[in-house]
């Protein structure tokens, strides 16, 4: 680098509006790692842009220097992607918030990349309408994060990943250009859709900076069930059921092991059990209703008919919004439930369901060995064939093995990321789902977006 760092964050604080440079010991903790907490590391300064020609300023400075950035959001991601490494600068949008416009006539929203994803979920709401992208860390996690992770969650049964839920972005390139393509139709053929580049592909093309979103009819209400079955065989029937009967309906099936659902209960303190029995299994099912009366009766006796076909072992509905909060509590709780284990690494794993019996059984009893009474928690969602597998190693050494034993179990027939991501954790995994001339397409648009290596340089390629 020719230019000398104090040399280079004097030039950006002449760039960016005040408190835009942060330095040395001023920097927060937070910003030294995403959720995993691995490997935390300072940055060697954050930079905190308020607009998205501050953010191509960045980024033109940096890249004329060869320095190298991470883009932080909100720090919610769980393959390190988002940790700073040696010798990085980190680009924070944590400033650059906001709502810029609601289009309830055509169903949009444009926004700004920091902005958390639980105020574009209430501002839908506000207007009657729906953003149905949701997930634990909705509080925190920012919808830049989202787009860029084409982050899964919850209702992806119902409405896809976000990738399905971006019709335009603005995105500023290494080299400070900024490409804006904040298409608001729902039909545009007109070329390349050139947005794709930034979605999912983990800040390694661009900076998301603004997105127009598709926005949803607000269910007149959103009814909850936990049912419990004796097998995993019952649980797939009773997706298939749910499917079925339910139609689309169907919002969320989001399945719990035993050990999950016991260990989330002990550690929420819950008092009130949903079930008086312990279960192998367990599925937490949503349906939005458009006429709450009828769908409660009718959501009622699918229940019921579950109870009398021999699929649910005993089941529960929702009779108040509290009660259904109070059942989605026991599956969000999967973020909290991490940094409170020693040692925790997270998986998010895709297989066919029809292999997932046999992968479970063959990854704990792999990793029996390793985990030495350990817990290795299990959960997902099981109708987009994508499961979560939460463990607490007793020493971070055991890593590189655990992840060769849940990685190795998947060739062939699955994905080592469903949902979050490769960041850095997964990268040398990654020639585990993709083929040779896909990861060397990957390397191609890299080197034509980013030919000085400076946005999360080391992550996903
Ligand atoms: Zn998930």
């Amino acid at each position: 680098m020719s230019t000398s760092l104090p040399a280079l964050l004097e030039l950006l604080a002449g760039d960016l509006s005040p408190g835009g440079v942060v330095s040395g010991a001023d920097i927060s903790e937070r910003h030294h790692s995403d959720w995993t907490r691995q490997a935390p590391c300072p940055p060697l300064a954050v930079l905190r842009p308020r607009t998205t020609e501050e953010v191509s300023q960045v980024l033109r400075r940096c890249n004329a220097v060869s320095q190298p950035v991470v883009v932080q959001g909100g720090l919610t991601g769980l393959a390190g992607g988002a940790t700073p490494r040696p010798g990085e600068i980190a680009l924070s949008l944590e400033r650059l918030v906001g709502i810029e416009e609601v289009d309830t006539a055509g169903g949009t929203m444009r926004v700004l990349a920091g902005t958390p994803l639980g105020v574009v979920q209430d501002t839908a709401e506000r207007h009657g309408l729906q953003f149905p992208l949701d997930l634990g860390a909705r509080g925190s996690c920012s919808i830049g994060g989202n787009i860029s992770t084409n982050a899964g969650g919850n209702r992806v049964i119902r409405y896809g990943m976000t990738r399905a839920l971006v019709l335009g972005l603005e995105a500023v390139l290494a080299d400070g250009t900024v490409v804006s393509s904040l298409n608001a139709m729902l039909k545009n053929n007109a070329g390349y859709d050139l947005k794709q580049l930034f979605v999912g592909t983990e800040g390694t093309l661009g900076v998301v900076t603004r997105a127009v979103l598709r926005l949803y009819p607000l269910p007149g209400e959103r009814l909850t069930a936990f049912v419990a079955t004796d097998s995993f065989e019952a649980l797939v029937k009773l997706l298939a059921a749910a499917r079925a009967t339910l139609g689309g309906q169907l919002s969320s099936f989001e399945v719990m092991w035993s050990d999950y659902y016991e260990y989330a209960l002990e550690q929420l303190a819950v008092s009130n059990r949903p079930f008086g029995e312990r279960h192998p299994h367990y599925a937490l099912i949503e349906i939005e209703a458009l006429d709450p009366a009828h769908d409660t009766e009718r959501l009622g006796d699918f229940l019921a008919q579950l109870l009398a076909d021999g699929v649910a072992a005993d089941a529960v509905l929702a009779r108040s919004l509290d009660e259904a909060a109070r059942l989605w509590r026991v599956r969000d709780a999967a973020g909290e439930l991490i940094p409170r284990l020693p040692n925790p690494v997270a998986y998010d794993v895709s297989l066919p369901i029809a292999a997932m019996p046999d992968y479970v059984k063959r990854i704990t009893l792999e990793g029996a060995a390793l985990l030495r009474g350990r817990p290795a928690f299990i959960f997902g969602h099981l109708g987009d064939g994508n499961l979560h597998v939460i463990s607490s190693l007793h020493s971070y050494a055991d890593m590189a093995a655990y992840d060769g034993i849940v990685y190795g179990a998947l060739a062939g027939i699955g994905s080592v990321s469903a949902e979050h991501g490769i960041g850095v954790l997964k990268r040398k995994w990654l020639g585990l789902s993709r083929q040779p001339d896909e990861i060397a397409l990957m390397r191609s648009l890299k080197a034509a977006l980013d030919p000085r290596g400076i946005l999360n340089p080391g992550r996903v390629i």
